[in-house]
């Protein structure tokens, strides 16, 4: 089911609280997720910061919004600064706050820029984009538990991709929201010096033996079934077994995702 007309975003019901927030217009297909309890809502990333994602969130919740960051990547917190509460994990809080060092904005303006298929805001252009920066007003760590009021989320730290990701359970629901670190048709990015293919299968190895009911990455295809974790399993074990997971070992396919490390 689709609502909300708007030019930029599409908004998708996933149930009647749970929503997903996606920038199909760009070709990196990002997706960010408002969570509603009953006396809080929780945002799930902020996106590119093309266009002002507060006015989604505005027309669908009243209650104060608590901004979770999957991780420190410009697609992620894009529209941090639209919000007052602002949770990251320890190991990215300084990147949030400083930006990341060695990645230049000249790569970061061209891959916001390009490919871009839908009508831009006009406020937007990607020859000045800046990422945004600021202080978190907490921090996540592994384990912790957030309560939006009749809905607890668990938080669990799934480094690789960048080592401060998080992955999110919401524990009613059996969603489980896996930011960077899964999801389908283009490969998951484990070859930037920051990433830590090690890390990567740990991460990936641990998710997989959660209860769920559903999976949702934070780009392309919405929604994974979680018999997919079985085929993550394998891979996990296939790519121990081959001695290939380090930096330069290339483009590694399965059937239903892939890595590149
Ligand atoms: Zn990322
Ligand atoms: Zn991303």
């Amino acid at each position: 089911m689709k609502l909300l007309n708007d030019p930029w975003f599409t908004v998708e019901e996933i149930d009647a609280t749970t929503f997903a927030i996606s920038e199909y217009g760009h070709w990196e297909k990002v997706h960010s997720f408002l969570l509603i309890g009953t006396e809080r809502a929780a945002l799930i990333d902020t996106g590119f910061g093309i266009a002002n994602i507060k006015r989604i969130t505005d027309q669908l919740t009243n209650l104060p919004i608590v901004v979770i960051t999957t991780h420190v990547h410009a697609d992620h917190i894009g529209g941090h600064g639209l919000y007052d509460t602002i949770l990251v994990h320890q190991a990215e809080a300084d990147w949030l706050e400083n930006g990341i060092k060695g990645l230049p904005i000249e790569q970061i303006r061209y891959d916001i820029g390009r490919d871009i298929t839908k009508p831009t805001p006009k406020e937007f252009n990607s020859a000045t984009y800046t990422p945004y920066k600021g202080k978190p007003t907490a921090i996540l760590s592994d384990g912790e538990l957030i309560d939006l009021g009749d809905r607890l989320l668990t938080i669990f730290h799934t480094p690789g991709h960048s080592p401060g990701h998080v992955s999110i359970l919401d524990n009613d629901r059996e969603y489980l929201f896996t930011g960077d670190l899964l999801y389908l048709d283009t490969p998951i990015y484990a070859f930037y010096p920051t990433t830590d293919p090690v890390e990567l299968l740990n991460s990936l190895e641990r998710i997989s033996y959660l209860q769920v009911e559903k999976i949702y990455g934070s780009h392309n295809t919405l929604g994974i079934d979680p018999g997919i974790f079985f085929e993550v399993q394998e891979a996990v074990y296939n790519l121990r077994m081959k001695d290939v997971v380090r930096h330069g070992t290339g483009l590694h396919k399965f059937k239903s995702f892939s890595i590149r490390f």
